[in-house]
């Protein structure tokens, strides 16, 4: 066994991967507050409140300790730098049962462990956009136009979200298919949800991102802001977007922290850029000092071809999607998918006006999906049968 010391710089060196994610911002977890949350999770072990998950708190305290030398080991679980936000920013006294969460979201899928609800809930207030960029379903012409296009009725998004409150899911993201922002009730949906999840994720291109949409995310206390701007100058922008607004967009954004940082002191909203390495010219360090300057955290995502899912080339990947196991998708109209690879929902697993997130959850088609993945037949799905996830 290792000492401590060396462990814990090795768990800290470990946190910058997390599958398709990377993390290009530079890490503030020390070995200290590491050493501090595991003994917090040692004394926790006894709290009659986690009488039924000692078994993940005992993992998550032997991975956070010892399993760390085990590269590659699919068991580990190390703090990732969003992980540690949450912790440095909250009583200890809630440590636990977010890790515990935290556990299950990243670990459970790899295993095709199967929670009764899922883990992560994501939810498009509405499915159109205000910009068509390259790389994005939203340039296919068949997709830009009915049935697909529309927005959530504040009732049936109400519902959802009291479902999910019930079944004590942990993490919510307003985003999929088009820009949540748009939505003519916004400020409503975002109250809604407001205080309900550790995790309350909203994406958003920033263009339409003003003074007033700012107060709104920052009192509805959505937990992190994600910004998808796939660019560091007006030109990248301009081919990748297709329209000139790159200055607006980094000015919204601008204008976002002045706004957290004077009004909000107490805020613990925290954002971070998106980039796709769509190209050869993509440079992760030019993207990394360009936004380091403005945003919490800059992250790197793998590029697939998800604007053309279903004319992608048939792809060798057989072993099961861990979305599966993890979470669920509900558009603008209740449909329910597993992943929004499938934007026009040919893997329909239900519609939520019909019934429930659990009963779509744990019913026969989900189930089917994951019967046939875990065997290996995940070919007989289409688009599964060229997708790379
Ligand atoms: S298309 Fe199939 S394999 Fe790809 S993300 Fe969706 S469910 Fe998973």
């Amino acid at each position: 066994m290792q000492n401590r010391e060396s462990v814990l710089s090795k768990a800290k060196h470990e946190q910058q991967s997390m599958d398709s994610i990377k993390f290009l911002t530079k890490n503030k977890l020390d070995d200290y507050f590491l050493a501090e949350v595991i003994d917090q999770l040692k004394h926790d072990k006894d709290d009659k409140r986690y009488a039924q998950e000692v078994g993940i708190l005992n993992e998550i305290i032997c991975n956070l300790e010892d399993n760390v030398e085990f590269s590659g080991d699919k068991s580990r679980f190390v703090v990732l730098p969003n992980e540690y936000n949450f912790l440095s920013q909250n009583n200890k006294f809630l440590w636990a049962e977010y890790l515990i969460f935290r556990y299950k979201f990243r670990i459970y899928p790899k295993f095709g462990r199967l929670p009764d609800f899922p883990i992560h809930l994501l939810i498009e207030p509405v499915s159109y956009c205000n910009i068509k960029c390259s790389m994005c379903f939203q340039t296919d012409a068949d997709f830009t136009k009915p049935p697909y296009m529309g927005n959530m009725d504040i009732g049936l998004f109400r519902s959802i979200i009291d479902e999910a409150v019930e079944n004590k899911c942990r993490a919510l993201t307003l985003a999929s298919r088009g820009e949540p922002t748009l939505h003519p009730n916004f400020a409503e949906v975002i109250n809604y949800a407001r205080g309900k999840f550790f995790d309350f994720k909203l994406n958003t291109n920033a263009v339409s991102l003003d003074e007033k949409k700012c107060h709104q995310i920052l009192q509805g206390e959505v937990t992190e802001l994600v910004f998808s701007v796939n660019a560091v100058n007006k030109n990248e922008y301009q081919q990748v977007c297709k329209i000139d607004k790159f200055e607006q967009v980094v000015n919204n954004i601008k204008q976002f922290h002045r706004i957290r940082n004077k009004d909000y002191p107490e805020s613990k909203c925290k954002t971070r850029v998106n980039g796709v390495e769509y190209g050869p010219d993509f440079s992760e360090e030019q993207f990394l000092n360009f936004w380091d300057k403005i945003v919490d955290n800059v992250v790197c995502l793998k590029v697939f071809k998800r604007w053309d899912t279903y004319n992608n080339i048939l792809s060798s990947v057989s072993s099961p999607c861990a979305l599966l196991w993890q979470r669920i998708y509900v558009w603008f109209d209740g449909t329910a998918s597993p992943c929004d690879r499938d934007y026009k929902s040919l893997l329909k697993i239900g519609n939520i006006r019909e019934s429930s997130v659990k009963s779509i959850w744990n019913g026969e088609k989900m189930n089917l999906l994951r019967k046939k993945h875990k065997e290996g037949f995940r070919s007989c799905f289409f688009p599964c049968d060229r997708c790379e996830d």
